[in-house]
């Protein structure tokens, strides 16, 4: 008698859980459905099921999970999205499936880069000093803490636009990654630049602000990733997969 087909949960919105999802797709032993938070509305397109928007707390995790029938689950999201992370966890605990984590490692200063590290938005808002243009690509959810600062201008790279109105002394690019250290020396030069303003998301997509910032002598103020709860992590598609693998078989 043949196995059961084993059905895995990817909570995704990132380009691994992308490359995760094309992969099992492709393996007979598994079905597979990934989730998104819903907040991009041109999502990449997706190998397998997909579905979107929140589950509505830990409870709707584990309705989904059970529901669903679920064997196993993939945290694949943002390193930045911790609110998620902590529900999988505990649904995970709760539900007694599985929950391994998939996140890419975060980019390590070199020689020549100024990184200044700072714990969060609204420290980062602070750090800029008065009358400096700052490049920040910190997204659309979190930009109000820029917006505040009057006595700054800010340029704003976000793939969506804001939900809040920019002030006159910042301007929105809407632009999706990857970007090539060309275009961002170009950028940088063109916009005037005296500092970057980044989370320290790692891969490669947008690594490139980086090399410019480097190249050009620029500082960088780096947010500092959130705790994630405490589940088995790997940094690899490959890996993650010999993970299921030994978990279901
Ligand atoms: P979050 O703060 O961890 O999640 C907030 C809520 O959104 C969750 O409680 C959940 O709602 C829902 N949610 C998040 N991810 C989901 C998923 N994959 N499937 C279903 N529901 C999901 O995460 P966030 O609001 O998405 O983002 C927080 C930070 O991560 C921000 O800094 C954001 O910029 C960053 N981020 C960046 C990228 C990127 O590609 N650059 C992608 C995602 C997030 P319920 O409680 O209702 O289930």
């Amino acid at each position: 008698m043949p196995n059961e087909v084993q059905r895995i949960l990817i909570l995704g919105g990132t380009r691994e859980a992308r490359c995760l999802a094309s992969r099992l797709a492709n393996d007979a032993r598994y079905s597979v459905v990934t989730s998104l938070a819903g907040r991009t509305t041109r999502p990449n397109d997706i190998a397998g099921e997909l579905r979107s928007g929140g589950f509505g707390g830990v409870e709707g995790l584990r309705n989904f999970i059970a529901a669903e029938h679920i064997a196993l689950m993939v945290d694949a999201t943002h390193p930045y999205a911790a609110q998620i992370s902590a529900n999988a966890a505990q649904a995970s605990a709760k539900q007694d499936v599985p929950c391994l984590r998939l996140q890419r490692p975060p980019w390590e200063p070199n020689s020549g880069d100024r990184w200044m590290h700072v714990p969060d938005m609204g420290s980062a808002a602070r750090t800029i000093l008065a009358g400096a243009r700052a490049l920040v690509t910190v997204g659309r959810q979190e930009i109000a803490a820029f917006f505040t600062r009057a006595d700054i201008h800010v340029v704003a790279r976000m793939i969506e636009p804001p939900a809040i109105e920019p002030p006159d002394h910042a301007e929105i690019l809407l632009a999706r990654p990857p970007f090539s250290f060309e275009q961002e020396c170009a950028l940088m030069k063109d916009k005037r630049i005296d500092v970057l303003v980044t989370k320290n998301s790692g891969g490669e997509a947008s690594y490139a602000k980086l090399l410019a910032a480097r190249e050009l002598g620029l500082p960088v103020i780096m947010i500092a990733r959130p705790g994630k709860a405490d589940v088995t992590s790997v940094a690899s598609i490959e890996q993650m997969l010999k993970l299921i693998e030994a978990e279901l078989g």
